[in-house]
This record gives C-alpha cells, sequence and structure tokens, in this order.
C-alpha cells in the first residue's frame, strides 16, 4: 500500500473513533506488573518531521477517500462509503481515517503511552500541523504518565492547552504507595496529585484509570480508600474504572503462580468499587466503559449520582448465588451487558446453555472457569 502511517496497539474505549497519530512508539517504562501492551518493545521518541509526514499521509488517504465518494456518486460525503473502504482497501490506516470520517471526522488521539514525554514545544508544533491539516478537529487526547505531568511546568500545560490538546489520560490504576511500588508502577500518590493537579490547573480535561483488582485479596481495602482519597484531591474530570485481567503475558502471572499475589473474584472486586465509591468525594463523571468490568452501568456524575452508582450494586449483591453466577458467566462470555439482561428470555436461554456446559457433573462453575471466560473474552 503506498498511503500508510504507524499506528500504535491502543487508545481508551472513549477514543475507539479517532483518528490514531503516533507521536512517540511504546512506553518509556514498560515496568509495570500488570500491563503487557508494550513488553519487550524499545521505546522511541519520533522525529517531527516524522510525526508530521504521517498527518500528511492521513490527509492524503482523506482526499483519496472523498474521490472514491465522488467517484461513486456520493457527492463526496464520506459516511455512506466507509463500508466499502473497509472491502477494497485492507490496510489499517486506511480502515483508521475511514472509520474517523465515518464518526464525523472531528476527535483525534495521540499514541503511544506518554505523549507528555516529548519536549513541550515540539508536541506543541505537532497540535498546530494537526490543526491546520484538519481545521474540523475539536478534540485531541492522548495518554501520559503522572511523573511527567507532575514534572511539566502548569504554563507548559496551558501552552499545550491552547494549542490545542483537549484532554489527558492517565493510568492512576490506584493512589495506595505499598501497592504501586508492588507493581512498579514508577509513581508514588503525592506524584500522582501533583501531576494530576498540573493538568486540571492548566485547564485540559483529566481521565484518570483506575485498576479495579489490583489489590488482590491482601491490599483491597486500602487500594479502595487511598485511590478514593488521591482522586478526591485531583478531582478529575473523569474517574474510568476497568478490572484487573491477569494472563501469562503480563509478571504479575507469576506472582500468582508463587502465591505472592491472591486475585480478587468479581465479587470481591465489586466489594472493593463500593468502598471506592462510598469514600469518593469529589466531582467527577465517573464511567465504567471498559468491556471487562463486571457491571458497566456503575456510571454518573460525583456527588449527586453516588447513590444510584452504589444502588447498581446492591442490586447485584442481593441477587440469589446462583443468579450472581449466571450474570458472571454471562458478561464474561459477552452475552450480557447490564444487569436487565438475566430477565431477556433469549439471553437467559444462551447463558443456561454455557452454565450446562460448563459446571460438568451438575456441579457449579467455579472462580477459575470464570477467570478463564473472561481471559479468554478479554484477549
Ligand atoms: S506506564 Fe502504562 S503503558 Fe507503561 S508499562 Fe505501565 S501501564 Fe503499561
Amino acid at each position: 500500500m503506498a498511503y500508510s502511517f504507524s499506528l500504535g496497539p491502543i487508545r481508551p474505549p472513549s477514543e475507539a473513533y479517532s483518528l490514531l497519530i503516533r507521536v512517540t512508539i511504546n512506553c518509556p517504562w514498560n515496568r509495570c506488573k500488570f500491563c503487557s501492551t508494550y513488553k519487550g518493545r524499545k521505546f522511541q521518541l519520533r522525529p517531527v518531521a516524522e510525526i508530521k509526514q504521517d498527518i500528511e499521509t492521513a490527509r492524503i488517504i482523506q482526499d483519496k477517500i472523498k474521490e472514491l465518494s465522488w467517484k461513486s456518486g456520493y457527492g463526496g460525503r464520506v459516511k455512506e462509503i466507509a463500508g466499502m473502504v473497509f472491502n477494497i482497501i485492507p490496510d489499517e490506516a486506511f480502515y483508521n481515517v475511514a472509520r474517523w470520517l465515518q464518526a464525523g471526522g472531528e476527535n483525534v488521539f495521540l499514541q503511544d503511552a506518554n505523549s507528555l514525554i516529548m519536549r513541550t514545544n515540539e508536541l506543541v508544533e505537532v497540535i498546530r500541523f494537526l490543526k491546520e491539516t484538519f481545521p474540523n478537529i475539536k478534540r485531541i487526547t492522548t495518554y501520559a504518565r503522572s511523573k511527567t505531568a507532575a514534572k511539566k511546568k502548569v504554563e507548559e500545560l496551558v501552552e499545550l492547552h491552547e494549542a490545542g490538546l483537549s484532554r489527558i489520560h492517565i493510568g492512576l490504576e490506584s493512589g495506595y504507595d505499598p501497592l504501586l511500588e508492588y507493581m512498579d508502577k514508577g509513581v508514588t500518590a503525592a506524584e500522582h496529585i501533583k501531576g494530576g493537579r498540573n493538568i486540571v490547573e492548566s485547564g485540559i480535561s483529566l481521565s484518570e484509570y483506575v485498576l479495579l483488582g489490583l489489590g488482590g485479596k491482601e491490599m483491597w481495602r486500602e487500594h479502595a480508600t487511598q485511590t478514593a482519597r488521591v482522586l478526591n484531591e485531583i478531582d478529575p474530570h473523569f474517574i474510568r474504572t476497568r478490572t484487573l485481567v491477569i494472563n501469562d503475558r503480563i509478571p504479575l502471572h507469576s506472582e500468582v503462580e508463587n502465591g505472592n499475589f491472591t486475585r480478587a473474584t468479581d465479587e470481591e472486586i465489586l466489594e472493593e468499587e463500593k468502598l471506592l465509591i462510598e469514600h469518593l468525594e469529589c466531582h467527577s463523571n465517573y464511567v465504567s466503559d471498559h468491556i471487562n468490568n463486571l457491571l458497566q452501568e456503575i456510571e454518573g456524575k460525583l456527588p449527586e449520582d453516588k447513590g444510584k452508582m452504589l444502588a447498581v450494586i446492591d442490586r447485584f449483591q442481593t441477587l440469589p448465588p446462583e443468579e450472581r453466577t449466571n450474570f458472571r458467566v454471562g458478561r464474561r462470555v459477552g452475552m450480557y451487558t447490564e444487569l436487565d439482561d438475566l430477565y431477556d428470555w433469549h439471553k437467559r436461554q444462551a447463558v443456561e446453555r454455557v452454565i450446562q456446559r460448563l459446571g460438568r457433573d451438575g456441579k457449579e462453575v467455579d472462580e477459575g472457569t470464570i477467570y478463564a471466560l473472561m481471559e479468554g473474552f478479554i484477549s
């Protein structure tokens, strides 16, 4: 394919339809025990000229897609022909641009793990070029590490905001220092707070990701309460949750094997999330937009929706044990999205069949089987 550009492996769920522009490659830290995304891959800064070349290529791809629209009789409109592009041009970059245009062509996500590590003037130059090349852009977001944000001057972050950086997504994971250290996150609770406050102060919207289950059976209480404490101090615009998945590609897997870390069950993780929400006293939007969360319907604006969010947990916890198992299996095989799905006859029948297959000899579906379903579904 003559026209293509570099794409990184991940973006937040909320950026599923964003144009992806890779400003750095891989993760400069790359040591967190629970993360496999960039393991074995070397971090690289990219020259600004190279990033601009990728942006330019994305524009050429956009023009080619519009040209195809004209030729197909759609008058330059791209939504109608995005499906055609997916079929005839088997290239990931074309696919990304087509999907982005189909969704309105307004949001951009800068990859990979920590864009703030770039020199501020270089990142400003990239953002300005992006906006000149695509004047319709309304939102530019990226991932960053708290430690790097803590080292940036607020004035530099203001400069990035004025250039067009709208939102930063940070993997907070936990606010409990011994857990951060154990997981080799490379950041302290104090640095999380400093980095988060710097971003909020600059006017850039901030999303903090909490990793549910990270405390395991050993540290879940402190994980919940200390994470709430740190979030209360930061008061980010968004708190987003995702749930720990332990597969054999992450270093934490061997800690489980050798007995140093005991993974929590779905039900224990919900108890942890309940404690977290109970201790939150901030004004954030609480979002559960990751597929691996058991109850994605725990969402709302704090503080006013706290009771509503806790009621969702309570509703699950007061179900009879077999109903809870049914829901967990349904979630982990991708058949249920919310608790009301338990009363959808067709979905329910399908989940019952799965449970019959899994619970050999009429025995209960055990925790190991549910973990395996979750890992198989997510990976
Ligand atoms: S900083 Fe983020 S991307 Fe890098 S290893 Fe840790 S979790 Fe993974």
